[in-house]
């Protein structure tokens, strides 16, 4: 039997592991000219862990302590760096607390009461420049680092240096997009911009935003829509949701990827294989010539 070529595209695409939604999805494809990637979890593993564990000067909590609570509040989120954090305190034995009102910013972190107190784990992009944190944060972020701020009652308490290593294949496929789209991929994320930088040089990505909340993410691909340029979004997160959403083409990575992103996207991932989004193109665009 013989199917209309963006049917059978799709066929083939699902046998290389590629979910592509719509027929409508699949003859978009062919038509990007642009790609923004997302990196944590996306061009990175998303299977980061603990290298690092500092307390900050003043604290009277002990590492185990400060992990712990970490923890309690991170085994209720689904981020990869929340992740990293569970599994290092069930590595050292460690029991986690029970965890009251809790709640998770996109981008930004989650927080929640234990032990009686407000603790919040995330981002350190709003640490005081000069002070003590933002020394120990500078300093694994020169590492290459994520640094990532637990906070207690408004105090900070500890830093926590996270690494997450860069897909094998994603060197090779930014290059594959770069080729495909005539221009070259660019990077968001809502990691700090050392280790954006760090890893865009890796990959071989120039143009870097970094410090992104999701809505920055959408406002990238917004002005780049308004460009008239047919944008394809790529990422894992809840924090991408959006960006894939407002994109030509929204793909997510299928097996770290949020509930929200996989709803949000028009092509899902579901071998954990970058080298898949170049091809997903590719065949696209030769299905398309069969059309035409
Ligand atoms: P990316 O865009 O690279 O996928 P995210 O937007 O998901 O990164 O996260 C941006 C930053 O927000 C992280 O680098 C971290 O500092 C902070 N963050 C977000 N969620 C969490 C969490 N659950 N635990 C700790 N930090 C978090
Ligand atoms: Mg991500």
């Amino acid at each position: 039997a013989t199917m209309p070529p963006l049917l059978s595209a799709i066929a083939n695409a699902g046998r290389h592991g590629v979910l592509v939604k719509s027929a409508a999805v699949m003859q978009q494809l062919g038509e990007i000219d642009s790609v923004v990637v997302d990196k944590t979890g996306t061009l990175s593993q998303g299977a980061p862990h603990l290298t690092t564990l500092r307390l900050l000067p003043g604290t009277r909590l002990d590492e185990a302590t400060v992990l712990a609570w970490a923890a309690a509040l991170e085994s209720n989120s689904e981020h990869p760096l929340a992740r990293a954090v569970v599994d290092a305190a069930r590595a050292r034995g460690l029991e986690l607390p029970a965890v009251s009102e809790f709640s998770a910013l996109p981008g930004v972190g989650v927080t929640g009461v234990v032990a009686g107190a407000e603790v919040t784990v995330g981002s350190p992009r709003d640490v005081l420049a000069g002070s003590e944190v933002a020394e120990v944060v500078g300093e694994l972020e020169r590492l290459g680092e994520t640094a990532v701020l637990v906070e207690r009652n408004g105090l900070p308490v500890g830093v926590l240096g996270i690494v997450d290593q860069v897909r094998g294949d994603a060197a090779e496929a930014v290059a594959a997009l770069t080729a495909l789209t005539a221009s070259s991929p660019v990077l968001l994320t809502g990691d700090n911009s050392r280790a954006a930088t760090r890893l865009a040089a890796e990959v071989g990505i120039t143009e870097v935003h970094a410090d992104l909340l999701p809505q920055d993410k959408l406002d990238v691909v917004g002005q780049r829509t308004g460009q008239g340029r047919k944008v394809l979004a790529l990422g894992d997160g809840v924090n991408d949701a959006p960006a894939l959403a407002a994109a030509h083409v929204g793909v997510a990575m299928g097996r770290v990827g949020s509930d929200l992103a996989l709803k949000a996207a028009d092509v899902v991932i579901v071998r954990d294989e970058l080298a898949a989004v170049p091809a997903v193109v590719s065949l696209s665009r030769r299905a398309r010539r069969v059309v035409a």
